[in-house]
């Protein structure tokens, strides 16, 4: 007999992703809702969202939708204020959103390439953070988790610079938020994927020379399957992770320990 509580029941939360209309934030979207969780989900595309919200609702979940573009301040604000009008306020914010303007070495990069990964994937969280943290300032309570990537915590000869380094930023942006907002009870953890297979990385996915690639590298000798982000993305949106803050969790079948 099993008399410990559940320690991932989300029931009574609401949770808000960002970029949730396709590939990882996806998972974390029905991971939330299998638990209990309330959903406000962000992306530009609607009809891809809405598409994912009739997915998540199956789970007995509310679910509602909102088209963001989280690098504009005007419209993270906005959607922070319907949200707010909608459900009242909000527990979880998953800071999802992100991509890569294009594999260029350093050499050729351009200011306008470089500014566009900078604002998509740092900026913004700082951006949605601020937007939603007063909701979760003044109820004394929050779980923030800004999606990283192993690549914040090494490099790589892949041309992405730009993007690395606003990866490595994000963890040490979520240390910060982390030391600034414990005393409001609200933590904040980065949260580092390896290589999953989505819409930023189905090309290079798909080829047998970047299979070969990861297989060398990681020491799983493989890519993340569907669901094996579920486990971290749950532990860290707990009520009962209160007391894990500042935190860089990789999941990368290893990538990032040798
Ligand atoms: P996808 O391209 O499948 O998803 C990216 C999501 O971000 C989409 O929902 C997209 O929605 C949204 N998005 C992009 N630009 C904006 C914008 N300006 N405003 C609002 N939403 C936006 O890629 P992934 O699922 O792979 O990426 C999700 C996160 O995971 C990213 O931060 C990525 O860096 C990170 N990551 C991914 C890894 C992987 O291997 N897949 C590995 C490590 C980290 P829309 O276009 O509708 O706005």
């Amino acid at each position: 007999m099993n008399d410990l509580p559940d320690i991932f029941d989300l029931k009574g939360s609401v949770a808000v992703v960002t970029g949730a209309s396709s590939g990882i934030g996806v998972q974390f979207a029905k991971a939330l809702a299998i638990k209990g969780c309330d959903l406000a989900l962000l992306a530009r595309r609607l009809e891809k969202l809405n598409d994912v919200a009739a997915e998540v609702r199956k789970y007995g979940v509310r679910c509602e939708t909102y088209q963001c573009d989280v690098t504009s301040t005007e419209n993270v604000n906005a959607v922070a204020e319907q949200v707010k009008k909608d459900f009242g306020t909000m527990h979880i914010l998953i800071n999802n959103a992100g991509g890569n303007g294009g594999m260029d070495p350093i050499e050729n990069l351009s200011d306008k390439d470089w500014n566009f990964v900078l604002d998509l994937n740092l900026t913004s969280i700082m951006k949605v953070s601020r937007a939603f943290g007063p909701m979760m300032i003044e109820q004394k309570y929050g779980r923030v988790i800004n999606v990283a990537s192993m690549f914040g915590m090494v490099g790589s000869a892949l041309n992405c610079s730009a993007y690395h380094a606003t990866k490595a930023a994000v963890c040490n942006l979520s240390r910060s938020m982390a030391a600034d907002w414990a005393k409001h009870q609200i933590t904040v953890n980065s949260l580092c994927p390896g290589f999953f297979l989505s819409e930023l990385t189905g090309d290079l996915l798909e080829t047998d020379d970047f299979q070969a690639f990861i297989k060398s590298k990681c020491p799983s000798e493989r890519q993340g399957n569907v669901g094996e982000l579920d486990s971290a993305v749950l532990f860290l949106a707990s009520k009962q992770s209160g007391y894990v803050t500042g935190i860089t969790l990789p999941v990368d079948g290893g990538w990032t320990c040798v």
